[in-house]
C-alpha cells in the first residue's frame, strides 16, 4: 500500500506539466469557440489522441497509479484548460471504466478499443444511466432487458437521459434491468455494438454550461444484442441476481451494495474536474485584481477583494486535499467509513461554484461578458453539484454512513 501524500513525484510532476501544457496551448485557446458552438470539439479530440491523452493507455496508466493522485491530477489540468472540451476527452473514459469493472478481459480487448478509435478516426462513447424518471432514484429505472434465450440475444427497451455522448458514440454502455423486484440489484450493464439497429439519439440538450460536451437522449427500441454484450457474462449475473434474491428474502435492505462502493472511488474524480475549474477562475481573478486599478492602487489594495481570494484559493486547497485523501483510500482499499468520496466531490463541487461566482464578482463588469473566461467556468462549475450524483445526494449519502441511519 501506498504511503498517502501531498508531493506529486518527479514522474508525476512531468506527466502534470504535459497535461498542462496541452491544457494551456491546445485546450484553453479552443474553449470560447466550442462553448458557442454547442458541438464536439472532434478536431481537439483528435490532438489529444495523437498526443496520447485520449487514449485507454494514459487514462489507465493514472488509473492504476497506487498512489492515488493519477487521476486527479489529470482531471485538474485538464478541466483548467476548459471544462467542456476536457469532458468531451475523459466521457469515453467513463464508460470504458464501466467495462473495465465489470467486464471480461474478452470484453474488454474488444470494445474498448472501440471506444476511442484510431487518432485518424477517433470514436467516442457514452455511458447511459439516467433515465426521465430515474435520476437520483436509481432504483426506478425503467429500460428493461430481456433475455431470449432461443436465440442468445438481449432485447432492451427503453429511454436513456443525459448521456454525455449519447447517440454520437460508436459504443453505448446502457445499464438495464432484468429483475424489476430487486431495485438496483436487478440491474446490469450492456455493450451496445456500433449502427446498432433501434439504437437512435433522441433530443440534444442545448445546456447551461459544458456545452462543448455532446447531451442527449438515447432511444432503446426493441435494441438485440448478442449475449456476448451481457457486461461480466450470464453465469456472474445469474449468481449475482441469485444472491441478492436470498439477502431480500433475509431483510436484504442494509446490505452493502458494491455500487455505493463504486460511486464512492469514482466521485473524487469529479471533484478533482471541480477543482480545475475553481483553479482556472481563481487564477484569472487574482491576476486581474493585481492589474485593474480604481481609485488610483489595485483593487487587491482593498481587504474586501484580497479577503475574497484568500479564501477562494484556501477553498479550493481544501477541496484538492479531501479529493487526493478519497483517491488514495480508492485505489488502496481503505474502507470509505464516513463516505469520503462523496465529501471530496460535494466539497469540491460547492467550492467550484462559489469560487467562479466570486471571480465574477472580482472582474466586475468584464467578469459578466464573453470577454473573459470566468462567465463560462461558472457556467460550467454549475454541473459538478449536479451529475454523479447531486449535492444533496452526497449529504443523504454521508448522513448515512456517519450515523448508520436510513436518513432519508
Ligand atoms: C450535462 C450532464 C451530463 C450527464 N451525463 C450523464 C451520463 O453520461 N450518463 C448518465 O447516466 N447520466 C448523466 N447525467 C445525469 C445526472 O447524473 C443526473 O442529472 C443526476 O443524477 C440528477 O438526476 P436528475 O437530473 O433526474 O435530478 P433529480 O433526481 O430529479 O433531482 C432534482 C433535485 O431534487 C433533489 N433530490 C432528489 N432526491 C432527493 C433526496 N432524496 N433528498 C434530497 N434531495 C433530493 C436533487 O438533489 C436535485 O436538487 C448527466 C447530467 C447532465 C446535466
Amino acid at each position: 500500500m501506498a504511503e498517502f501524500t501531498m508531493e506529486l513525484n518527479d514522474e508525476q510532476k512531468e506527466v502534470r506539466d504535459w497535461l498542462h501544457g496541452f491544457a494551456a496551448d491546445v485546450i484553453r485557446p479552443a474553449a470560447a469557440e466550442w462553448d458557442e458552438r454547442e458541438e464536439t470539439p472532434w478536431p481537439v479530440i483528435q490532438e489529444a489522441a495523437k498526443v496520447g491523452i485520449y487514449s485507454l493507455d494514459f487514462y489507465a496508466q493514472q488509473y492504476f497509479d497506487s498512489t492515488g493522485l493519477g487521476i486527479p491530477m489529470a482531471m485538474e489540468e485538464l478541466f483548467w484548460g476548459d471544462a467542456g472540451i476536457a469532458l468531451s476527452i475523459v466521457g469515453t473514459g467513463l464508460a470504458a471504466v464501466g467495462v473495465l469493472a465489470n467486464g471480461t478481459e474478452e470484453q474488454i480487448g474488444t470494445w474498448i478499443p472501440q471506444m476511442y478509435g484510431d487518432p485518424n478516426d477517433v470514436k467516442v462513447a457514452a455511458f447511459c444511466s439516467s433515465e426521465p424518471d430515474a435520476g437520483s432514484d436509481v432504483g426506478s429505472m425503467r429500460t428493461r432487458a430481456v433475455y431470449d434465450e432461443a436465440k442468445d440475444e438481449w432485447v432492451i427497451n427503453g429511454t436513456k437521459t443525459w448521456a454525455t455522448n449519447g447517440g454520437i458514440a460508436n459504443v453505448h454502455v446502457v445499464v438495464a434491468c432484468v429483475d424489476p423486484e430487486l431495485g438496483s440489484k436487478g440491474h446490469a450493464s450492456f455493450i451496445v455494438p456500433p449502427n446498432t439497429p433501434g439504437c437512435s439519439q433522441g433530443q440534444k440538450f442545448k445546456k447551461h454550461g459544458i456545452r462543448a460536451s455532446h447531451t442527449a437522449e438515447v432511444i432503446l427500441d426493441n435494441v438485440r444484442v448478442p449475449g456476448s454484450c451481457l457486461l461480466g457474462g450470464k453465469e456472474k449475473l445469474d449468481e449475482r441476481l441469485a444472491r441478492a434474491r436470498e439477502k431480500a428474502k433475509h431483510g436484504g435492505e442494509r446490505v452493502k451494495n458494491a455500487a455505493m462502493a463504486t460511486f464512492e472511488a469514482s466521485r473524487p474524480a469529479v471533484g478533482a474536474m471541480a477543482v480545475g475549474t475553481a483553479r482556472a477562475a481563481y487564477e484569472v481573478a487574482l491576476d486581474y485584481a493585481k492589474t485593474r486599478e480604481q481609485f488610483g492602487r489595485p483593487i487587491i489594495d482593498n481587504q474586501g477583494v484580497a479577503f475574497q481570494l484568500a479564501d477562494m484559493r484556501t477553498q479550493i486547497d481544501a477541496a484538492r486535499l479531501l479529493v487526493w485523501r478519497a483517491s488514495w483510500m480508492a485505489i488502496n482499499g481503505k474502507p470509505f467509513t464516513a463516505a469520503e468520496g462523496s465529501m471530496s466531490k460535494l466539497f469540491a463541487s460547492e467550492t467550484a461554484k462559489k469560487v467562479t461566482a466570486q471571480a465574477i464578482q472580482i472582474l466586475g463588469g468584464n467578469g459578466y461578458t464573453r470577454e473573459y473566461p470566468v462567465e463560462r467556468m461558472h457556467r460550467d462549475a454549475a454541473i459538478y453539484t449536479i451529475f454523479e450524483g447531486t449535492s444533496e445526494i452526497q449529504r443523504l449519502v454521508i448522513a448515512r454512513t456517519i450515523s448508520g441511519m436510513p436518513i432519508r
